[in-house]
């Protein structure tokens, strides 16, 4: 079957010929696994859910090569070919996934209204938005040449590759340190190499990471590049840039693992969707909730704490539910 899954459109959806307005009862923004697993509850429970992947088809877990911490896996399984089972997954339970990305939203009324492409406009009762979150990175052209070669945006997700290795984490936030903390349970030496002379960390983490002995902060540092044959063997690096005390020098690793922040990619629900001060959409406890009725948010989108895969898809199947249940209470 395609990745367009034609076959399904018509079952799935209504056209109104009169306005060239789509109407359907679920759609699912977002292939990631929040997005696969919302479309296999949705699907299982009658929702007919169209779902459009956006650029990124298949999502974050695309562009890496092992992913061992998947339960389910037990010989471990490659992030683009645990995403093709979660679509086929969605596809057999008779999801309608379409390539396509939504540009705009008017969720001002009901239907809830979703441009797709700048073009098509789709009429939904219910709407999951399931569009996760990018790391940032530092923009050095080596970040590119050593992806998946020893550059990881994700220490819970890579770090095992690297027991008993020397790596260097960049950033000073609660990540930067969390991400350092779990490192170097791991490595054998772990480098901070933080922009400023203080730490952004809240106090609590500052203190656990400057009482770690296997981790060294290098203050006031900035990295210029990364070099090595078939992989990350180090990293240069610049003290006081721009100073007359200007210092450069390098850093032999192994590893080397941004934590600067993410961006979670909510800017085209902004002038709907509450998020908090990053862009994380904001949900009520304990639930996929958000702000607008019938519009459920799950996975890295509203999830700035865990970021995994296995709660994007925990939480993509809480929205699944939660979404089937406002259904049911709206139509009785
Ligand atoms: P994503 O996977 O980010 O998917 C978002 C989806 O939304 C994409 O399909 C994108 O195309 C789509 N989208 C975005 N904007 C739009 C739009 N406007 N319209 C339509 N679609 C849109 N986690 C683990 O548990 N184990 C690992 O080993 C692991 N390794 C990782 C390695 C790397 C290199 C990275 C970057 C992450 C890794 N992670 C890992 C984290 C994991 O990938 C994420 O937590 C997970 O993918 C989040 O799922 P998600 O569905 O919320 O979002
Ligand atoms: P953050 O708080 O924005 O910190 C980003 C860090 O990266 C800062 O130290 C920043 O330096 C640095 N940085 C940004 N761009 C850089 C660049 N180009 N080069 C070098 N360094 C750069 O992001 P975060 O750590 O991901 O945290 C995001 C939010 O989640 C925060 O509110 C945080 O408290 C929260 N969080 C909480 C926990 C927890 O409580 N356990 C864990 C993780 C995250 P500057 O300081 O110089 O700007």
């Amino acid at each position: 079957m395609s990745f367009f899954n034609k076959m399904n459109v018509d079952a799935a959806t209504e056209k109104s010929s009169e306005n060239s307005v789509e109407n359907v009862k679920c759609l699912i923004i977002g292939s990631g696994p929040a997005g696969y697993t919302a479309a296999i509850y949705a699907a299982r429970a009658n929702m007919k859910p169209v779902l459009y992947t956006g650029l990124q088809m298949g999502g974050q877990l695309t562009i890496t090569t092992e992913v061992e911490n998947y339960p389910g896996y037990p010989d471990g399984v490659t992030g683009p070919g645990m995403m093709e089972d979660m679509r086929k997954q969605a596809e057999r339970f008779g999801t309608d996934i379409r390539f396509g990305i939504a540009t705009s939203v008017d969720f001002s009324g009901k239907p809830l209204k979703v441009t797709i492409d700048n073009g098509a406009m789709i009429a939904a009762e219910v709407v999951i938005i399931a569009t996760g979150a990018t790391a940032r990175y530092l923009g050095i052209p080596a970040e590119t040449k050593y992806a998946g070669m020893g550059v990881s945006a994700c220490a819970t997700c890579d770090g095992f590759f690297y027991r008993g290795k020397d790596v260097a984490v960049v950033g000073g936030g609660d990540t930067a340190c969390e991400e350092a903390s779990y490192l170097a349970g791991l490595c054998n030496k772990v480098y901070m190499i933080v922009r400023r002379n203080e730490l952004r960390a809240s106090k609590a983490m500052q203190h656990r990471v400057m009482n770690t002995e296997n981790i060294e902060i290098l203050w006031e540092c900035q990295t210029e590049d990364l070099f090595g044959t078939d992989g990350v063997e180090g990293a240069v690096v610049t003290r006081h840039k721009g100073k007359p005390e200007e210092e450069r020098f390098n850093i032999k690793i192994d590893g080397f693992f941004l934590a600067i922040g993410h961006t979670p990619n909510s800017d085209v629900f902004k002038d709907y969707i509450k998020t908090d001060e990053t862009g994380y959409i904001i949900t009520e406890p304990d639930s996929t909730r958000t702000n607008v009725p019938g519009v459920f948010a799950a996975g890295d989108v509203m999830d700035h704490t865990y970021r995994q895969a296995i709660t994007a898809a925990a939480s993509g199947c809480k929205a699944a539910i939660d979404a089937e249940r406002y259904l049911t209470a709206m139509n009785n």
